[in-house]
């Protein structure tokens, strides 16, 4: 995975809920390695895929440029932003307009995680399962490094950048046990803003329920263990 110019897949202009108390434009950009099974953006999963979109780096410079004074930041989505090698150039081009910089990852790639962490203000990184090689590739639709996303984590840890780690709550793919491992992860390695984010049926999901779908994210014991072990906590539907 070398070489890879920046592919933008899609933008949503004005964003209040991507970027913690700021107003921010988000890029979604082509391609990511991990083949989630609760994934809302499979359009954007595949690398090297020239988008549907008629977004370019210069058309999205210009954008931005007539966007000064009404947006704050820029967040990079995907995807997975860390797939793209010229996402540092980009970011610093971003930069130079005046905004902050903000970036959603999975955290597979900390080699460019590490190259572009001094551009970043804020970060988002998704933590798909307990830290053990099966449960990831389960999560992940067979990723099992999983020394790489502990390594993201300290990159993001040892920074003096704000940052937060959440979990998509799929009951067909995490039980509450499964959250309370991560969570204890989380805890010894740290982090101060942990956020479960609720499971939205995909489209072909016809059979998970919304009682299930509830049934993790309204677990009291867990709940109350997490509220207690995290700074900032919130549990997002
Ligand atoms: S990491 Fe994100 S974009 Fe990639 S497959 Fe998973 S949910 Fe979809």
């Amino acid at each position: 995975m070398t070489d890879l110019p920046v592919v933008i897949g899609d933008i949503e202009k004005f964003s209040i809920v991507d970027y913690p108390e700021h107003i921010a434009a988000v890029v979604f950009l082509q391609g990511c390695p991990w083949r989630c099974p609760f994934c809302y953006n499979t359009s954007l999963q595949k690398i090297g895929a020239q988008p549907e979109s008629d977004w370019t780096e210069q058309k999205l410079l210009t954008f931005l440029e007539r966007r000064k004074g009404i947006l704050d930041a820029v967040v990079f989505s995907g995807g997975d932003p860390l797939v793209h090698d010229g996402l540092p150039d980009l970011m610093d081009k971003v930069k130079a307009l005046g905004y902050k910089i903000g970036l959603h990852t999975g955290g597979f790639r900390p080699e460019m995680l590490k190259k572009l962490v001094d551009k970043i203000d804020w970060a988002g990184l998704d933590i798909k399962a307990p830290l053990e090689a099966e449960k990831y590739a389960k999560a992940t639709g067979g990723y099992k490094l999983t020394e790489n996303i502990l390594q993201s984590l300290d990159i993001l840890l040892t920074s003096s950048k704000s940052f937060e780690c959440r979990t998509t709550c799929d009951p067909r793919l995490l039980t509450v046990d499964d959250i309370f491992t991560i969570a204890l992860t989380l805890k010894e390695k740290g982090v101060k803003e942990y956020y479960l984010q609720k499971y939205r049926p995909i489209p072909t999901d016809k059979n998970t329920t919304e009682e299930e779908c509830l049934a993790l994210i309204e677990n009291k014991e867990l709940i109350d263990f997490l509220q207690k072990s995290f700074a900032k906590f919130e549990v997002r539907k």
